[in-house]
């Protein structure tokens, strides 16, 4: 009952943000749009994909994801066997750029507050911006920092309650094509943390972790995160012997 109370709030809430979105004319890109996009898919996902802004094909047809890029995005979700409807996905700019040129920073700063709200109506458990621009907010207003290097994509964050995931925005491969099959990777990973360690009712870290005794960073990093990379996980598939204090990246906490 209470669940069902909870979603009808999540939606009531979100239409009505998607009200003001569709009408809103709080910068001058509302005055070179046909259409606001609004964002899609499943609200109970534990995924929230937040793209740069729509090209010119949603603008014209006032949805995500379709044209060149949305085919991409499609082959992309294809190969990690994740359907779009079972996903939730949004823009960082709700109004086309033209020219596909980048959002000005005032432009950045309002549209963004739609974002933030969508999260809070939402609370999702992981923020996968796509590209640059969605990870340079995404990070500055929820992990507190500026700049993400190369190193930081397709790996996953965790700070303040909210696991962000950055990845390559699925457009860089109409450019650069030689690097798709480490997008691939990349984006097959998200699969993984569409579900929880199957392991993590009976595993130490979980009744450590209610103990109080230990961070609650291992928890969402590898047992609700990325747990097929868990060197527990891993060992325990693999029938080799580990001690209970042996963290999920494979070193020991003698205080456990
Ligand atoms: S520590 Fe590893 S094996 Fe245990 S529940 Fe977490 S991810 Fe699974």
């Amino acid at each position: 009952m209470d669940n069902i109370f909870q979603k009808n709030e999540i939606l009531t809430n979100l239409e009505s943000l998607n009200r003001e979105i569709k009408n809103c004319k709080k910068c001058r890109l509302s005055a070179t749009r046909s259409n606001a996009i609004c964002g899609e898919g499943n609200i109970n996902s534990r995924l929230f994909l937040i793209a740069q802004a729509p090209g010119e094909t949603e603008d014209r047809m006032g949805r995500m994801f379709l044209g060149p890029t949305g085919k991409i995005i499609d082959e992309l979700f294809g190969a990690a066997r994740i359907n779009r409807n079972d996903i939730y996905m949004t823009n960082l700019i709700k109004c086309m750029l033209p020219g596909y040129r980048k959002p000005l920073p005032d432009e950045t700063e309002i549209c963004g507050k739609y974002l933030d709200e969508e999260i809070r109506i939402i609370k999702p458990d992981i923020l996968v911006p796509l590209g640059n621009l969605a990870a340079r907010y995404v990070f500055r207003r929820y992990h507190g920092i500026n700049n993400l290097s190369e190193a930081g994509i397709g790996r996953l964050f965790y700070s303040n309650g909210l696991k962000i995931y950055p990845l390559r925005h699925p457009s860089s491969l109409l450019y650069n094509p030689q690097i798709k099959a480490d997008m691939i990777k990349q984006y097959t990973k998200m699969a993984v943390f569409q579900k929880e360690c199957k392991w993590y009712p009976v595993c130490p870290m979980k009744y450590f972790f209610e103990q109080g005794k230990l961070d609650k960073k291992w928890i969402e990093l590898y047992c609700k995160g990325d747990w097929l990379n868990c060197v527990r996980y891993q060992m325990e598939e693999n029938f080799q012997y580990h001690p209970d204090n042996m963290l999920p990246d494979g070193s020991i906490d003698k205080r456990l």
